[in-house]
Formats: C-alpha cells, sequence, structure tokens
C-alpha cells in the first residue's frame, strides 16, 4: 500500500541525509518535496499542510544533536509527526464492558463489513478466548446473512439463528437476548451497507445504536477507496458517531493516502486493518511501526534517539557539577527553559520533577508561565555572552538595550534576573544534597 510514498521519501531523504550542514533552504526544499509526496499519495490538503508546518516548526527549533547529521534530525523529525498524524497509540478494541459487549460494524456495501466482522469474531475467539456471537442485520439482502452465517461456520464462531421478516432493530435485540442468555462474552451486529451513504440506511444505524448501546462502532473503510473513505468516515462519525476505524484491503495496491488522513481527518483511531481476503488476515494499527513502513528509515531513527538519549545524560551530568559548584548561569537558565518547551512547557516539566512544588510556586509568583518561555529565550539571546555569563553586569543601560533588542520592556529582565537568583540559590542548595535534585534534571 506505502510502496510508491515510501520510495518516494526515501528518495528526499537520501539527498538530505548525504549532507554534512543543512541550510535553511535545504529543509525547505525537502518539506516541499515531500508535500508533494503526500498530495500524490492522496492525502488530505489540510492534513498535509499541517504535517509540513509541524516538521518545520520543529526542525528550525530542533537542536540538532552531536554525533547524527542534521538530515537524520530532520528524518526523525519526520518520522515522529507521522507517527502523531497516525494517533500516536495503538488503540485495540476495548472490551472493559459488562458482557456481553455489543460491538456494531457499520460502512458501506462491498467495503469489506462481513469479512471484517468474522475476522475480528475469529481473533476474539482464538487470542483472547471470548465467546463470540455475530448476527447479520442486512435484512435486505438474504445473501449476506447467509454469508456471515457461512463464515461463522468456516471459522467455528457462532450466528444467531436467521428468522425471515425481522426488521434490523428486531434482529439487534434478539442478538442482544440471545447472547445474554448464551454467556456470551461479545455480540458483533453487522450492519446493512449502502452503496452510498444514504438517510435511511443512517436512521437504521442511530436507531440499531439507540436500543443497543453499543461499546464499540467500528467503521469499515476501503483503503483503496482513499479521500472517498475519508469522507465516508466522517459522514459516519457526524451522523452515527464511531468509536474507531478498521481500513480494508491495505494488502492492495494504493497511495495510502486514506490510512495517513483518517484519523486526522476524523480525530478517531484507526483500530485495524484488513491485509487479505483470509479470515486471518487482520492486524492490529500501529502508528510506529506504520511510520516505519512508510519511511523506510528505521536505524536512521533508532541511532538519533540513541544519540538524543547520550546527550541528555552527558547534559545531566555536566549541570550536576555545574550545581554542586554553585554556578547556573542565563545560558543554563535558557537551556533549561528550552527543554521545558520540548517537554511541552511548565506543566510537562513540573509532572515529571518529583518535589517541585515549592519551585513552581516561586516560578508563578514570579509571572511566568508557558505563554512567557519564548519570551525569557528571547531576552537572553539579546544578552552578550558577558551578560549571560555574569548577569551582575546588567546594569540599567545594559537592562534597557536588552529589552529593546528583545521587544519587551526592562520590568520583564527584572522578572526573568529574579527568577534566575531564585533558581540559582535553590539549585546551590539541592546542588550540594546528594541526589536531591539532580536525579530529577537528569531528565530535562
Ligand atoms: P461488505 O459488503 O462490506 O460486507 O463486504 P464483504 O465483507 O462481502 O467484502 C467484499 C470483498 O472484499 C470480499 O471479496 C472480501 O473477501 C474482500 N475483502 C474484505 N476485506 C479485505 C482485505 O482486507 N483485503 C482484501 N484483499 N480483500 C478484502
Amino acid at each position: 500500500m506505502f510502496e510508491t510514498l515510501s520510495d518516494r521519501l526515501s528518495g528526499i531523504f537520501d539527498k538530505l541525509t548525504r549532507r554534512g550542514a543543512l541550510s535553511e533552504a535545504d529543509v525547505g526544499e525537502a518539506m516541499r518535496e515531500v508535500r508533494r509526496a503526500l498530495l500524490e499519495a492522496d492525502v488530505a490538503l489540510d492534513v498535509v499542510k499541517s504535517f509540513t508546518d509541524k516538521v518545520r516548526a520543529r526542525a528550525v527549533g530542533a537542536e540538532v544533536v552531536k554525533s547524527v547529521t542534521p538530515g537524520q534530525m530532520v528524518v526523525k523529525i519526520v518520522h515522529d509527526q507521522l507517527v502523531e498524524m497516525l494517533g500516536s497509540e495503538a488503540k485495540p478494541i476495548d472490551l472493559h464492558a459488562v458482557a456481553p459487549v455489543p460491538i456494531l460494524m457499520v460502512g458501506l456495501q462491498g467495503s469489506g463489513k462481513t469479512t471484517t466482522t468474522s475476522k475480528i469474531a475469529r481473533r476474539l475467539k482464538e487470542r483472547d478466548r471470548k465467546k463470540v456471537l455475530m448476527a447479520s442485520l442486512d435484512t435486505r439482502r438474504p445473501a449476506a446473512m447467509e454469508q456471515l452465517k457461512i463464515l461463522g461456520e468456516q471459522n467455528g464462531v457462532d450466528t444467531l439463528p436467521i428468522v425471515a421478516g425481522q426488521s434490523a432493530v428486531q434482529i439487534a435485540n434478539r442478538a442482544i437476548n440471545a447472547a445474554k442468555l448464551g454467556g456470551y462474552d461479545v455480540v458483533i451486529l453487522d450492519t446493512a451497507g449502502r452503496v452510498t451513504v444514504d438517510e435511511g440506511l443512517m436512521d437504521e444505524v442511530v436507531e440499531v445504536k439507540r436500543q443497543t448501546n453499543p461499546h464499540e462502532i467500528l467503521l469499515v473503510a476501503d483503503a483503496l477507496t482513499g479521500q472517498d473513505a475519508v469522507n465516508t468516515a466522517r459522514a459516519f462519525d457526524g451522523r452515527v458517531g464511531i468509536t474507531g476505524i478498521v481500513l480494508t484491503r491495505v494488502d492492495g495496491d494504493g497511495r495510502g493516502g486514506a490510512a495517513l488522513s483518517m484519523r486526522a481527518v476524523t480525530g478517531k483511531p484507526i483500530k485495524l486493518m484488513g491485509v487479505g481476503e483470509k479470515s486471518d488476515a487482520l492486524e492490529d494499527f500501529h502508528p510506529s511501526r506504520i511510520a516505519d513502513r512508510i519511511l523506510g528509515m528505521g536505524d536512521i531513527v533508532a541511532l538519533v534517539e540513541k544519540a538524543a538519549a547520550n546527550i541528555d545524560a552527558e547534559k545531566a551530568a555536566k549541570m550536576a557539577k555545574k550545581m554542586q559548584k554553585g554556578e547556573f548561569d542565563l545560558d543554563d537558565l535558557a537551556d533549561q527553559l528550552r527543554q521545558m518547551q520540548k517537554l511541552g512547557g511548565m506543566n510537562g516539566i513540573m509532572g515529571l520533577m518529583p518535589g517541585m512544588g515549592k519551585m513552581k510556586s516561586q516560578i508563578a509568583a514570579a509571572g511566568f508561565d508557558d505563554r512567557l518561555i519564548k519570551r525569557q529565550i528571547a531576552i537572553v539571546q539579546s544578552m552578550t555572552k558577558v551578560e549571560r555569563a555574569k548577569p551582575a553586569v546588567l546594569d540599567a543601560k545594559r537592562k534597557r538595550r536588552v529589552a529593546a533588542g528583545s521587544g519587551t520592556d526592562v520590568s520583564d529582565i527584572n522578572k526573568l534576573l529574579k527568577l534566575h537568583r531564585q533558581m540559582a540559590d535553590m539549585m546551590k542548595k539541592m546542588g550540594k544534597q546528594k541526589g536531591g535534585l539532580m536525579g530529577a534534571l537528569g531528565g530535562m
């Protein structure tokens, strides 16, 4: 599915990683090519735009880690952004509910709904040791009911006996009751599909949902239909509300755009993917594995991760030494601020550091919050090397110059200096204690 896109991207990044230094223009050019490659893979336009914007912002702000090239760094950023676009974490089917857990399968005719229903049932039975009942609610196509029954027989999964003349809602209620009486763990309801999204279909699904209160509502979408699949998902989510997506025909020769845009457009996770016609051709959707597959540069990503971990350890050790000596200059402060930005601002960082309540309230008292981090860094950047190392030299004249250079007021400079003094004091105190803050700072 992702071969063409994968080839395109590896071409772009091969060029980039072979270079030593990278200019902003190099990154810009690579991003234009990435943008083109994603659009050609049929990824939704706004998804592409937000993707390249985020990569660019991260690339500009990123510190290039020692022992990797800037190009490798960009690959890692693109990889992380891809993972985020695909939903970050794998989201398996959720069965945490009172048995029998109802799962509603929705989607267009031919999307692979019935096949997927039986694939899921088989996997729940074999892997999770669940007792599963399946029921087809397709009252207009007796062949569909027959198909589910045959699939059930082939896979050793029970299906609800077919009773002619019942409505979809009646069958659904009968299925829930039968599942309760029969001691089933899960009951999967395979709703009727239509060739296109229509009101009658939606009304029926909404009514079945109302009556059965399903724990999962899974939209089955054919990955080969590209943007149509994304639009279908959006329509079903808007009208019925879905809890997840199963992408089928990921084994096919598609361009991959549906898989790539689905999550970003609908906000709903892709939980599973169908990778063939056979009843065991169903896989969990792991965003990081899919990103690896698309980018095909797993070794570079691992290399950068390892180098970054080493750098963090080196930095922490250096910082610990400085603290013990009571040295903590404004460059160190700016460094800490940048790390805070990376880790998701003040709340992120405080969450990571045990026993930081006091520092947190001091920082808050200094009028310091996430919005100001950028400004604080700008202030430090407007200072000379001497000023950063020895803040005491900052007299009124120098402060006015720094304020003008960073687009702030002298009062902002004073606030920053106060914060620095408080932090330096605290570091000195804690640096003398063995362990102390150092351990916590290791993660910064
Ligand atoms: P429904 O109308 O949505 O219930 O669709 P079906 O379950 O009847 O599937 C339609 C066709 O798609 C069948 O021939 C299936 O074998 C095929 N199919 C379903 N899922 C996949 C898949 O993941 N990969 C491939 N290659 N074929 C699939």
